[in-house]
């Protein structure tokens, strides 16, 4: 059985200050919810959020005191552990300070700031090797989706990214895919559940050709892209659909915690 991901992609919002009043509002809710509380203790639903670097270690901080637990991650990272890489952040230091996930790949990533598959790839490798476990994003574009490429585009950005890594590597545990098609973020245009669906099922069944059945059928796959309180349900329904990577709605304890119900 796969844990239903709930994971807030912040991007550039919220230092540290908003960061951590987010987290005890949060906190609070939760304790107030005791059938979320309960999902959250059970392990049944696992809720994350990725906020930008200077505010993970607060974030870190107020999630390592609490006993309600909450996933951390940062939003990208350098593939070596350390160097003459000015602006740059590595996996190691983004552990020492409580994340667990990162997030790579992502199309703002992609698209404004010229990531490619390669380097995507190398973040895959390094981010194994020291135990962060990457959020691969993979999506195409609305150009992309017109021409009727979408799973060619897919199909090329994991085989990129998992392109060195061996079938006996724990892919279902250590890894998270997201698909977000480049045309659904930030513009309130959800995918249908069925496009989202589909393209879903497909990511499995790449999983599957490439590191057989338990990867597969233990791998989550989320979807993101306009993800909102009022068009959740329907997605979290569909069959390879393990829950959401959420943009803006994530922002807002209550929309967040709205979508998480589902
Ligand atoms: P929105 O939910 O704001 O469309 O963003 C989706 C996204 O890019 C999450 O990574």
């Amino acid at each position: 059985r796969r844990v239903p991901f709930l994971a807030g992609n912040w991007k550039m919002h919220k230092g540290p200050k908003e960061t951590k009043e987010f987290i005890v509002e949060l906190f609070a809710a939760i304790a107030k919810d005791t059938s979320l509380k309960g999902f959250l203790k059970e392990n049944k639903v696992e809720l994350g959020i990725f906020p930008p670097f200077v505010s993970l270690e607060t974030a870190g901080r107020e999630v390592a005191s609490a006993d309600i637990s909450l996933s951390l991650g940062a939003q990208n990272m350098h593939w070596e552990d350390s160097g003459a890489f000015t602006g740059e952040i590595a996996g190691k230091m983004l552990m020492e300070v409580g994340c667990k996930y990162v997030i790579l790949g992502h199309s703002e990533r992609r698209h404004i700031f010229g990531e490619s598959d390669e380097t995507i790839g190398k973040k895959m490798n390094k981010a194994l090797e020291i135990g962060l476990k990457p959020v691969l994003c993979v999506g195409e574009t609305l150009e992309e989706r017109d021409e009727g490429i979408t799973e060619t585009v897919v199909k090329r950005q994991l085989e990129e990214a998992l392109r060195s890594l061996r079938e006996h590597e724990n892919i279902k545990d250590n890894i998270v895919i997201a698909y977000e098609p480049v045309w659904a973020i930030g513009t309130g245009r959800k995918a249908s559940d069925e496009d989202a669906q589909s393209v879903c099922a497909y990511i499995r069944k790449f999983i599957e050709e490439r590191f057989g059945s338990t990867a597969a059928e233990g791998i989550r796959i989320l979807y993101g892209g306009s993800v909102k309180p009022d068009n959740a349900k329907g997605l979290m329904e569909q069959k390879d659909i393990d829950g959401a990577l959420i943009g803006g709605a994530s922002l807002d304890v209550g929309s967040f915690l709205e979508i998480s119900r589902n």
